[in-house]
């Protein structure tokens, strides 16, 4: 497959997917401008009627005075009518330009399909994706899908002679998160050796709570769009720059998304176009290289590959996300209490006064005092959660792999 070629046809369809939309936005500005120009000259001729019949035509009158605002709406709707008439013949030209592709590519759902199709056929051939790629960035949470991905993203760049194109991006979230995130996904960044840049936005997690007085939840997940997705637009747009082009960059954005990991994540594809980040100067493609991999693969790929892992999933923990995540259930928070409570941090109570500042439950159906009430009710019977480094692996594929793996991390 001719990667170049494929990248050119599906900005040639965008692009001609967009002159559609442009014209038709075009046409329904010229419609309501020109019903706009026709209510305003109504008004014109009705006041000029009245004064010609009526003979209230004096400077003092209201009837004059009418006049002259129906003059000046007039005057208005035909400036914006000119405006978008000149709108919708650019928004022609644009068209007609496009008129190739729009032959080959008429309906918007062959459109869909066919770039569909073609990213698909890309996914199939990662070394050629990165050659023909100016930028890759990593996004990672420093997770294990996140170092996965990393793994494999770079053994596709050196693959292609191409490591040079690939650097990392991590959004700390503040004290919500375990702590060594952010350290852990330095080091796993300096293994390869590709830059590491951090992104902290502003309150992190608990600020964005605060200020909103409320918590997230699944339907209205603000949190991964206000502090992980909105933070990268500025800095493609800026890694963009510095390559300095003449023309449109292509960037490959890397995500550790599995579909194995949710319904919603199953339905996503391995490469998508980002129509939100794609401009006339870069075209930003999501490219989620390891959506096909079971968890049991990801910890036979960090095994095998003596990757460091947080020791947060040596406790039994699934996932490295927030401490309390909002999409987690009550095993796994009543779980990240307990770990909360063996580790000495402060984050339940930090949480719990939170969410009594704001008056708004952690979730739906309970409150986190009540997980934190469980989560002490369990130590008490049972004692403290303990764990052991390598945990996680003895729980994925037994004893000895975890054995060899621990082995390969001492000097
Ligand atoms: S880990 Fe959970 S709570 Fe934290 S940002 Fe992601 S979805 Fe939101």
């Amino acid at each position: 497959m001719n990667t170049e070629n494929a990248l050119r046809t599906i900005e040639l369809i965008r692009c001609a997917g967009q002159a559609v939309s442009a014209y038709g936005t075009a046409q329904r500005s010229v419609r309501e401008a020109h019903d706009e120009h026709s209510a305003a000259l109504a008004q014109l001729n009705h006041w000029n009627h009245h004064i010609h019949t009526t003979g209230e035509g004096d400077r003092a009158s209201p009837a004059h005075t009418a006049l002259l605002a129906a003059v000046h709406e007039h005057q208005e709707a035909e400036q914006k009518l000119h405006k978008a008439e000149a709108r919708l013949k650019r928004a022609s030209v644009t068209l007609q330009a496009h008129r190739p592709t729009l032959n080959r590519y008429p309906a918007e759902r062959t459109r869909r399909s066919s770039t569909t199709v073609l990213l698909d056929r890309m996914a199939d051939y990662p070394v050629d994706l990165v050659r023909a790629a100016d930028l890759i960035i990593i996004q990672t949470s420093a997770g294990k899908d996140s170092i996965v991905a990393m793994h494999r993203t770079v053994a596709a760049a050196k693959a292609a002679d191409c490591l040079h194109k690939v650097r990392a991006m991590h959004c700390d979230l503040g004290t919500a998160e375990w702590p060594g995130v952010r350290e852990l996904a330095r080091r796993q960044a300096e293994r390869y050796g590709i830059p590491f840049l951090v992104v902290t936005p502003g309150g992190g997690f608990l600020g964005m709570v605060e200020n909103r007085g409320k918590w997230p939840d699944a339907q209205r997940r603000l949190c991964t769009s206000k502090l992980k997705r909105d933070p990268t637009g500025p800095v493609i747009t800026a890694w963009v720059r510095e390559l300095g082009l003449d023309r449109q960059a292509i960037v490959l954005n890397v995500m550790g998304v599995r579909g194995a990991e949710s319904a919603s994540r199953a339905l996503k594809a391995r490469l998508t176009l980002d129509t939100r980040t794609t401009s006339a100067n870069r075209l930003v493609l999501t490219w989620n290289i390891i959506h096909e991999l079971s968890e049991q693969e990801v910890w036979q790929d960090i095994a095998s590959n003596g990757l460091e892992y947080h020791p947060i999933y040596d406790t039994g923990l699934p996932r490295l996300s927030c401490v309390y995540c909002v999409l987690a259930g009550p095993d796994w928070l009543i779980l990240a209490t307990r770990v909360c409570f063996a580790l000495e941090l402060p984050l339940p109570e930090a949480y719990a006064a939170l969410e009594r500042r704001i008056g708004h439950s952690f979730k739906r159906d309970y409150t986190l005092n009540a997980i934190i009430a469980a989560a002490r009710m369990l130590d008490a019977l049972d004692g403290p959660v303990t764990w052991r480094h390598g945990d996680a692996l003895r729980q994925h594929l037994g004893p000895a792999a975890a054995d060899q793996y621990l082995a390969t991390l001492t000097p």
